[in-house]
């Protein structure tokens, strides 16, 4: 790595300590940005690098609500407003029991740069809570989310910082936090979240865009080595609104997609997972994946052992973060897996990368690969905009275009310096001089 950059990857390291995946993130970026720093030392000079890694502002809150118990319950809140440089501060929102600062700071970094990538108008930023809504009440999760809000709004709006879902946060949890928002504020600001119910502001397509937008990636990879998906095999992990809709979008493009997973374990459906059944029993019931091979006798369900062990042509992780390691990537290489797209953020290791690349598969990074669903929040703040809603299948179109200006910059970009087919290097560099040319461009703030 380049003296400047190891520098201050070290100073990364000593200031943010414990906050393994923010680290891992920066370090990701970092290992991209050689070739950017020798051909433009004005980055350094701007001190580009050592603003980009430090958040703009960093929020973090008492979340306190009662059970339906009525025993009273403290969480943490966090919001992170990393990057504004392109514009309004923009990310999801994440209930998860791991989330801390660390993962908020991770997330919220990564979204800077893929914001970037879309093309669109909107900064970077994360939020959530360390809330786990598995196994909680309707009524639960409203007064959470409820509680939240009350804290939260005062530090977003459709022209700071405009939140959407993330793991454990959905349609169901945006609406409870937007009719909480237009409450205390008393104005209907419906570009102060994305990811709302289509009849009170929400964008059509924006439910499935990452899922569909990270099979439209992997496509899109595939056919630079002259193939498709169409007659494929497939690994999908996790059994989220991700998941379930890059199965869906998958399977009918003519793929078969051997699985689903979820923190129990997985199942494995020969003839191609039955996207009706796995919607039924993880969104309608909320049960648990083992299910579906209680109740579709060709199906098994594995409770231990990795879900990269079943062989196929392409992967998409769409979980969480490392959930892929090295020893799971050369496994799938080992298997002969052609592409890897990734749906969630970060589920490869750095050791499943370089293992990846080394091979010579298809890589396709989270920032570029699952950028479909902010690109298509960024939609939806230009028909909130504009009071204007358009139809399922213009909204599509625009979002296959953004998938395919997305990979087609990543092409370019590694090609310009000099690692041609490299998606890392083209995804990180082509986010980093956008974000850079608008912080200089900007001052020293
Ligand atoms: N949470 C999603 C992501 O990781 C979507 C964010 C958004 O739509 O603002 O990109």
């Amino acid at each position: 790595m380049e003296a400047g950059l190891a520098q201050i990857r070290e100073e990364v390291l000593r200031r943010n300590p414990g906050e393994t995946e923010f680290f891992q993130a920066v370090d990701e970026v970092f290992n991209s940005l050689g070739p950017v720093m020798k051909r433009h030392p004005e980055y350094v000079e701007h001190g580009i690098l050592r603003r980009m890694v430090e958040p703009e502002r960093q929020i973090t809150f008492r979340v306190p609500w009662v059970d339906d118990k009525g025993v009273v319950k403290i969480n943490r809140g966090f919001r992170v407003q990393f990057n504004s440089a392109l514009g309004p501060y923009k990310g999801g929102i994440r209930f998860h029991p791991s989330v801390y600062l660390g993962i908020m700071k991770f997330l919220g970094f990564e979204q800077v740069f893929k914001n970037a990538l879309t093309g669109m108008p909107i900064g970077g930023g994360k939020g959530g809570a360390d809330f786990n809504p598995s196994g909680r009440s309707e009524g639960e999760i409203m007064r959470f989310c409820q509680s939240f809000i009350t804290e939260l709004y005062r530090h977003i709006g459709e022209h700071t910082d405009v939140p959407a879902g993330d793991i454990g946060v959905g349609t169901r949890e945006i609406g409870f936090m937007f009719g909480q928002y237009r409450r205390i504020t008393n104005r209907f600001e419906a570009g102060a979240f994305t990811g709302k119910g289509v009849s009170w502001g929400g964008s059509l397509v924006r439910p499935e865009a990452t899922g569909n937008g990270v099979v439209m990636f992997a496509n899109q990879m595939l056919k630079t080595i002259g193939t498709t998906l169409d007659g494929a095999t497939v690994t999908v992990s996790g059994s989220g609104n991700v998941a379930i809709n890059a199965i869906n979008y998958a399977t009918s493009l003519g793929a078969t997609v051997l699985t689903a997973s979820d923190s129990s374990g997985y199942v494995v459906d020969e003839q191609g997972i039955d996207i009706e059944l796995l919607r039924q029993i993880k969104i309608t019931e909320r049960a648990r994946i083992s299910e579906y091979a209680e109740r579709r006798e060709r199906a098994h369900f594995v409770s231990d052992g990795s879900i990269w062990e079943v062989p196929v042509d392409v992967a998409i992780p769409c979980a969480t973060q490392n959930e892929l390691s090295g020893d799971d990537a050369a496994t799938l290489v080992m298997n002969g897996v052609k592409a890897v797209a990734e749906g969630a953020n970060m589920p490869s290791t750095h050791q499943a990368i370089n293992t990846f690349r080394e091979a010579g598969v298809l890589f396709g990074p989270g920032k570029a690969a699952n950028a479909g669903g902010v690109a298509t929040s960024a939609l939806e703040m230009q028909q909130n905009a504009s009071r204007d809603t358009w139809s399922f299948d213009y909204t599509h179109s625009r979002l296959e275009e953004n998938m395919e200006d997305i990979h087609d910059r990543c092409i370019a970009t590694a090609e310009d310096f000099g690692h041609p087919g490299d998606y890392v290097i083209g995804a990180n560099i082509a986010g980093f001089l956008k974000v850079a040319d608008a912080m200089i461009a900007q001052g020293v703030v």
